[in-house]
């Protein structure tokens, strides 16, 4: 749809931006038996949060469709050393077998879409879990389990899915990326189009799922494990007040659309 000039500025919409592509390409099983790590397949039991991220790569090429490609990287059997150098056998990166036929770990991260200027690119079903915030980054505590008390109480102690005893916002979560690439150089045109495809999306996601944003609480990836991320949304003032411009700007867009 187009917006009118007062629809623009009462929705904060960047005068350039564009409806933007929606890809659906979906992370594929490497074999019909063997799932890719990145997209296990399970299923998610309900949307607790919306989770904003940003894909921290400024590389001028890393766009929506590139980061796409690198979460449906290819991977093989191969062995690696762990965190504590010892030689553990895994999945390893395609490419990085060197010597002693040791390998580089595949490190596993995944996203439901991306999200660039003109482009979003679905990578995994809204009904599954995506990899995008299960680390666990704090000390340790027995209640908490490494999780800040927001997701605690969010997401619950135990994971429903695997049943194990910590908070697991996988479960929970739907998953969004905005793309950092710095594709206009000395412009900040590029985030901000970006970001305004990610609160599309968002809006477009939750009007399809039932879910309603001025309800459902939409995090940063930084407010369910204190990582800096989406780098652009966290730290110092101007950042955060962004991220509550950010927030409130998706809301109002969710408003507009429910009744549009
Ligand atoms: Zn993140």
């Amino acid at each position: 749809m187009t917006f009118t000039n007062e629809e623009r500025r009462i929705l904060m919409i960047p005068s350039g931006w564009q409806e933007p592509q929606v890809v659906i390409n979906y992370i594929r099983p490497i074999t019909p038996m063997l799932a890719h790590l990145n997209r296990p397949g399970d299923k998610r039991p309900e949307t607790r949060a919306y989770v904003f991220h940003g894909t921290g790569n400024l590389d001028h090429y890393a766009n929506a469709k590139a980061n796409g490609a690198y979460f449906r990287r290819p991977f093989h059997p191969g062995e690696y050393l762990d965190a504590k150098g010892y030689r553990v056998k895994g999945y390893i990166e395609v490419g990085s077998l060197g010597s002693g036929g040791l390998g580089k770990k595949f490190i596993i991260a995944s996203t439901h879409c991306i999200c660039d200027r003109r482009r979003v690119e679905v990578t995994i079903p809204y009904a599954e879990r995506a990899y995008n915030c299960g680390d666990r980054r704090l000390p340790w505590s027995e209640k908490e389990r490494g999780m800040p008390p927001l997701a605690v109480r969010l997401f619950g102690a135990r994971d429903p899915v695997d049943g194990k005893m910590k908070p697991y916002p996988n479960s929970f979560t739907w998953s969004l990326e905005i793309a950092m690439n710095d594709e206009l150089p000395n412009s900040s045109v590029d985030w901000d189009e970006s970001c305004m495809t990610a609160r599309w999306y968002a809006v477009r996601v939750a009007l399809a799922h039932g879910d309603d944003l001025t309800k459902l609480p939409i995090l940063r990836h930084h407010d369910v494990t204190e990582k800096e991320c989406p780098s652009p949304f966290v730290g110092p003032a101007s950042e955060e007040a962004a991220w509550i411009r950010f927030k409130a700007a998706t809301i109002e867009l969710y408003k507009f659309f429910r009744v549009v």
